[in-house]
């Protein structure tokens, strides 16, 4: 194997763990600012056909770290976003429409295929002098006073001050810095696909209010859209296995024929709702960014935009002390990224899990409640752009690479 690291004794400054969009965007941005990095990971054996819709800080900081250009072409914009009640119950709400230009952007964000956006990231890392890239699985993770062992399933071993735990919602890093989880399970499953269809898009994302939840049409390029489609888990199975044509016209019906007839593209997926947070986002030398810091439900396209908020707020931190020639890994800088990081995931994970309860919920007056939440919003002018502005640029949590700074 080509781990210079490993075998010669050279060791990097940080390990990313984890080679998903999270610890690659971590690692660039942790390589781009002078730190010799180096990412343990393996491409995962099933293909993700998922989409993630990126807001506006998530693209400037991907623009930043010379990411977005590799990959803006596979990408389509979302210029405007409609909420629209089809939960069919007595107190409805207006539909809701958002458009980018109110707050003067040209889009909220774009949609993008996972496995594109992957393929920039992994393209941008190789191209960086000091990213080591090591095709290997991580067997263990010990943290020490003055570092962090990381035993490698080829039998190398690396050591580093810092290690970025990048490895999903079962973490073993999460685990080895001795981190505990909250956890929750809704009683739901999101089906997710891409599919063509006859009438244009107009670059808008639609999302249906259903009683099992929210019904999510984003658009791809072309006469393409992405669907998630959180469903309980009987009827997702059952619609899971319809064949393309008995499914397409299920989702013609569910969506109204607003993007008109469709035709299903191979890649299903489905994915049980649940929410993991961490207890603390880092301890012993070992930062969490992405699902192994905080899991959210696929509701409102939250969850990597947190994760490369977190990827940007530990490369910052970490970039700034090896610049002041303070030590990485240590526990000032880690307690620094855990309370940066703390109210931006808290806040929307609440905030997800309320919108999610009002929709399974039968009581009345919960379902008001949503009604005139939407109601206001469409109605108050200041508070409808206040709450865009939020939501693809959160004013609390605006790491330098998202107001477009490098590190
Ligand atoms: C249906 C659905 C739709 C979504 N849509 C959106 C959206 O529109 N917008 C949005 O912002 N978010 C969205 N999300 C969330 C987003 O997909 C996740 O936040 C994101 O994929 C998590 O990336 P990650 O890098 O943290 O984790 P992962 O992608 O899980 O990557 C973890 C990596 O670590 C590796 N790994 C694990 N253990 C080890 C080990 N021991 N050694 C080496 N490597 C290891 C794994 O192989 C994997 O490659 C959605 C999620 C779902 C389920």
């Amino acid at each position: 194997m080509s781990d210079k690291y490993g075998s010669s004794g050279d060791n990097p400054a940080a390990i990313v763990v984890g080679g998903g969009p999270a610890g690659l965007t971590a690692a660039i941005a942790l390589a781009a600012g002078g730190i010799a990095t180096a990412l343990v990971g393996k491409r995962p054996a099933r293909p993700d056909n998922r989409t993630t819709a990126l807001f506006a800080g998530s693209v400037t900081a991907l623009s930043t770290l010379g990411v977005w250009e590799l990959c803006a072409a596979q990408a389509a914009p979302m210029r405007v976003m409609r909420i629209v009640d089809d939960t069919g119950r007595l107190w409805r709400a207006p539909e809701v429409k958002f458009e980018a230009g109110e707050i003067n952007l040209e889009a909220f964000g774009y949609n993008i295929e996972n496995r594109q956006l992957v393929a920039a990231l992994e393209q941008r890392a190789r191209a960086l002098r000091n990213l080591r890239m090591i095709e290997d699985d991580v067997l263990s993770v010990a943290p020490s006073d003055d570092a962090v062992i990381v035993m490698l399933k080829s039998g190398n071993r690396l050591h580093a001050p810092l290690v970025i735990g990048a490895d999903g919602r079962r973490s073993l890093c999460r685990d080895a810095a001795g981190i505990g989880i909250a956890k929750r399970e809704y009683p739901q499953v999101a089906l997710t696909l891409s599919f063509k269809h006859s009438r244009a898009h107009r670059d808008t994302s639609t999302e249906f209010h259903t009683p099992s939840g929210p019904f999510t049409l984003v658009p791809l390029p072309g006469s393409r859209s992405s669907l998630v489609w959180v469903l309980d888990p009987i009827h997702a199975d059952e619609i899971a296995a319809l064949d393309d044509a008995a499914l397409a016209a299920e989702i013609e019906r569910a969506s109204h024929s607003i993007l008109g007839k469709i035709e299903i593209e191979p890649g299903r997926g489905l994915f049980p709702l649940g929410s993991v947070t961490a207890r603390r986002f880092a301890d012993k030398r070992i930062a969490l960014v992405g699902e192994a810091a905080h899991v959210i439900p696929p509701i409102g396209a939250q969850g990597l935009n947190l994760g490369l908020r977190d990827a940007a707020t530990i490369g910052e931190l970490a970039v700034a002390a090896q610049r002041e020639r303070h030590d990485i890994g240590a526990a000032d800088v880690l307690s620094a990224y855990d309370s940066m990081r703390r109210a931006d995931v808290g806040s929307r994970t609440l905030a997800i899990d309320l919108l999610n309860r009002t929709l399974l919920s039968d009581f009345l007056p919960v379902q008001g409640m949503r009604g005139l939440g939407l109601y206001v919003l469409d109605r108050i002018g200041p508070l409808r752009r206040a709450v865009m502005r939020e939501g693809v640029m959160p004013a609390a949590a605006q790491p330098r690479l998202m107001r477009g700074e490098a590190l």
